[in-house]
């Protein structure tokens, strides 16, 4: 039985980059058949107008011409028609993300909210999909990945496919190439990955690290959600990072040397973060897939959809994220703890956090979070890192109030149970109540704080109470971003920039000048270029360092171009903030609290 919309997608051109699609309507709109690009994808908050790669489209009906008027960036209105309407289009596909398509001789990938066109007025309708290869020998070995249902298709092979709706057609993104494949089974469903890219990873491994991952999300939440399958797409470069979460697949792009080799037992930091956002991925399964803000549920694609809540879908999934390591035993207690100081000193590092409620950072995603500019870290918080420490502290509050008797993993249970299962979607306020109704506490005031306000969380007595010594440190060095070790020594803090540096050329250009610090209070701004300080040449590799030798106290003549002028500023170095953090176990905790660290980490 044929559905009455088809697409057909072929990469008509890898060299150039070009898919091709066609796309049947069995019955157009009678008054003229409107069709729109997407312009943005569920889970990335940002406009991205994928309208823009469209770059020629005909149209025809019957073996005649149809005219068709574009009716803003991303619509098309077509002229009315008899019979079935053929619309054939090509995409420009060359954007190496997670968020977009890519096609090249090597491999094509695709999302489909970048191919396809959405019939107006038939989103409701199923949809076929056909998937073709290239032309030409050198494409007979490549295969498909996907979670799209086979129709016709054979496993893994080029062929017919179908979507229930326009939302599930493009929730289900598309990888076709010469991949590596593994498979392996999490409660009784079929999972796999399949790797695009020169890499040399052990897949043995992988499957059996990603298995053990997945079974603890599945236990805290009590089951996996209905699905056939599970498919984790992996893109392995030289440099990158990046995840997606969909509904029964997640594409990731991850360095090539973070996969573990063969042969290799450890966990290296690289493998460390792979997992980490392999497990972020899967978390979403539940968090954000299934229980999801109400306004997701509709979500129209052609424009911003706010939300106050990406701090509970992003910031509790990445505090599960590394959370489920240690859990899973994937790494030691001491590299659970850097992970989780190197968030506290994110967050520390930017004094946005003062001035931005994970709220209001939610809200504004589109336009602050996702478009950051120099001035991000003065002016926004992240709602993934601290909102992923306000759910530390919720789980903490949680299991200390409690007596330890609940935690958050008792309140994800009961949103999946009430928003998640039943598909309901979660009103503004609907995880705080719920968070109440299911543990008795008055969290009133821990949420107008945590969430709505911009006060510090309170961390230290917190982790005290679990064992865990935090403390906040100056910078040993540019590279110190905190640990899970007590700090080493107390020596007194380097005389500091105030500024982050990057390299132009090997030039030392200032890329965000620090609220307060040094550099703000010489009048050095960001985008100058420093040239000397103290009559030395500074290079992006010694700036810090010549800082750093300044005396305590003292001031230093600092030349630098902004724009082609040269500009001299009279530069007071100050003491570098104590923004670091360090977090260890204490030692010789009493039996109950020993008891209450190993109960949070997983551990014994
Ligand atoms: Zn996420």
């Amino acid at each position: 039985m044929s559905s009455v919309i088809s697409y057909q997608v072929k990469p008509i051109s890898p060299e150039a980059h070009l898919f091709e699609v066609t796309l049947k309507i069995a019955e157009p709109d009678q008054q003229g058949q409107m069709l729109v690009m997407p312009s943005w994808i569920l889970g990335s908050y940002m406009i991205r107008d994928f309208a823009k790669n469209l770059v020629t489209l005909t149209a025809q009906s019957g073996g005649q011409q149809v005219a068709w008027e574009k009716q803003d960036k991303q619509s098309w209105l077509f002229a009315p028609c008899g019979g079935e309407l053929t619309v054939t289009y090509t995409i420009y596909a060359w954007d190496l993300s997670v968020r977009s398509a890519h096609l090249d001789t090597t491999h094509g990938y695709f999302n489909g909210t970048s191919l396809f066109l959405r019939v107006v007025g038939q989103e409701q309708q199923p949809c076929d999909v056909e998937l073709l290869p290239p032309d030409g020998d050198a494409y007979v070995g490549w295969r498909v990945a996907t979670t799209l249902q086979e129709n016709m298709a054979s496993y893994l092979g080029f062929g017919s496919y179908q979507a229930a709706n326009y939302d599930e057609l493009v929730d289900h993104p598309v990888e076709m190439g010469a991949f590596d494949y593994a498979e392996f089974e999490v409660a009784g469903v079929p999972h796999a990955i399949a790797i695009t890219g020169r890499h040399d990873a052990d897949m043995e491994r992988l499957c059996s690290d990603l298995e053990m991952l997945c079974n603890s999300h599945i236990d805290m939440f009590g089951q996996l959600p209905e699905m056939d399958r599970y498919l984790f797409q992996v893109m392995a470069v030289g440099d990158g990072y990046g995840g997606l979460e969909h509904r029964s697949s997640t594409s990731l792009i991850c360095k090539r040397t973070d996969l573990p080799k063969r042969g290799e037992e450890k966990v290296t930091k690289g493998y460390r973060q792979f997992l980490g956002l392999a497990s972020h991925e899967y978390f979403h399964l539940w968090n954000v897939k299934r229980i999801r803000p109400e306004a997701f549920k509709t979500a129209d694609l052609s424009k911003e959809v706010h939300t106050r809540l990406l701090w509970a879908f992003e910031g509790i999934t990445s505090y599960y994220d590394d959370l489920s390591l240690i859990r899973t035993g994937r790494v030691e207690t001491e590299s659970y703890l850097e992970l989780l100081a190197q968030v506290i000193t994110r967050v520390q590092r930017g004094s946005g956090r003062l001035k931005q409620s994970l709220s209001d950072s939610s809200f504004d995603a589109w336009t602050k979070f996702y478009k950051q500019d120099e001035n991000a870290p003065n002016a926004i918080v992240s709602y993934y890192a601290k909102g992923a420490l306000a759910a530390l502290a919720l789980d903490l509050t949680i299991r200390k109030e409690t007596a330890g008797r609940l935690s958050l993993d008792d309140v994800m249970r009961a949103l999946w149970e009430r928003h998640g299962r039943t598909d309901t979607g979660v009103a503004e306020g609907d995880i705080e109540s719920l968070v109440m109704e299911v543990t008795g506490l008055d969290l009133g005031d821990f949420f107008d704080r945590a969430i709505r306000g911009t006060d510090e969380l309170e961390l230290a007595p917190l982790l005290a109470h679990f064992g865990i010594g935090y403390r906040l440190c100056p910078a040993g060095s540019v590279d110190d971003l905190g640990s899970g070790k007590a700090p080493e020594s107390t020596e007194e803090a380097r005389p500091v920039l105030g500024a982050r540096i990057k390299s132009s050329n090997g030039a030392a250009e200032l890329a965000v000048v620090l609220d307060g610090g040094a550099a703000q209070k010489a009048g050095l701004s960001a985008g100058d270029t420093l040239v000397a300080i103290g009559g030395i040449r500074a290079t992006a590799g010694n700036v810090n360092d010549l800082v750093a030798s300044v005396e305590k106290g003292e001031r230093v003549e600092v030349h630098a171009f902004r724009r082609d002028e040269l500009m001299s500023f009279d530069l007071k170095p100050l003491p570098a903030p104590e923004d670091t953090c360090h977090l260890w176990l204490l030692e010789s905790p009493a039996p109950e609290v020993e008891s209450r660290r190993s109960s949070w980490l997983g551990l014994g």
